[in-house]
């Protein structure tokens, strides 16, 4: 127990440790997590997550990269055998694999803000092996994710995001919440993945190197982004007034652009 209570944040992890029990039972609460489930917390940290989703699931696999944390996990939780440690990267991790033949996974973490928004595309990838995901991140990535076309915060990670889930920012979290104090305000948000795509890209490779080019200046109109690749009489074609702004576009409107580009000018 004493390496984890002398352990010293690390910045370099990103690591703010939740300390407030109100904040923590209200994130277990959202999560509601049930016997059967299968639950992988990424940065258990110091374990503030950690013991009440253990109380409520059977099944729960943590991935912490600061090896220094390790043990201080093994202490607190000796007589938990429904925890599986393991040391690294959850970036690397294949959730695929992790998965095995059980149950879709139920990813939850109290993420470091540089790896925030890298893992949710590197678990948007891992397809049906992802249940659902509840993450404390930035707030402005939150309203990010969970932006509504039309709106300020509407551009490439919300389409991304909300292409392959339902996107709920379920609510805020202050500085005061940790030990240390972050600089910026949190929340939390649910990604549920759509169990079909209610708008599908034959190549979403493609989709989304659209969608990066639409959003190359947001203040240009869609025809002027995407000039060389898509042109004014396609985006008619499709009903898609060429001027206007990226942000208007919904995700049905990209898509319908990108499977119009695949039969004709990719
Ligand atoms: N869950 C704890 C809590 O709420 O108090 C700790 C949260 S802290 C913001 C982030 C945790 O993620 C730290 O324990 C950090 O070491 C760990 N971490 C940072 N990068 C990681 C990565 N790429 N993979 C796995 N864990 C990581």
């Amino acid at each position: 127990m004493a390496s984890v209570l002398h352990h010293r944040a690390r910045k370099r992890f990103g690591q703010n440790f939740l300390r407030d029990a109100g904040i923590i039972e209200r994130i277990v609460r959202a999560i509601h997590p049930r016997p059967g489930e299968r639950l992988v917390e990424i940065g258990p940290g110091q374990g503030a997550l950690t013991q009440p989703l253990l109380d409520a699931a059977d099944g729960l696999d943590v991935i912490e990269l600061d090896r220094d944390l390790i043990p201080g996990l093994r202490v607190q939780f000796f007589n938990y055998p429904g925890l599986v440690i393991h040391e690294g990267d959850a970036l690397r991790y294949d959730f695929a694999e992790l998965r095995g033949d059980g149950p879709p996974l139920r990813v939850v973490g109290n993420l470091p803000y540089n790896v925030a928004t890298p893992l949710i595309i590197h678990l948007l990838g891992a397809g049906s092996a992802v249940a659902d995901m509840h993450f404390m991140l930035q707030k402005e990535v939150v309203e990010r994710l969970a932006a509504e076309p039309g709106g300020p915060n509407w551009g490439r990670l919300s389409v991304m995001a909300q292409y392959h889930c339902r996107v709920e920012q379920l609510f805020n979290v202050p500085p005061e919440a940790f030990v240390p104090r972050p600089a910026v305000d949190s929340a939390i948000v649910r990604l549920s993945p759509h169990a079909e795509l209610p708008h599908s890209a034959n190549d979403p490779a493609l989709l989304f190197e659209l969608v990066k080019q639409a959003f190359g200046q947001r203040r240009k109109t869609l025809r002027n982004n995407l000039k060389g690749r898509v042109s004014a009489d396609t985006l008619e074609a499709l009903e898609i007034d060429p001027r206007r702004r990226p942000q208007t576009l919904t995700v049905e409107e990209f898509v319908r652009l990108a499977n119009a580009v695949t039969h004709s000018e990719a």
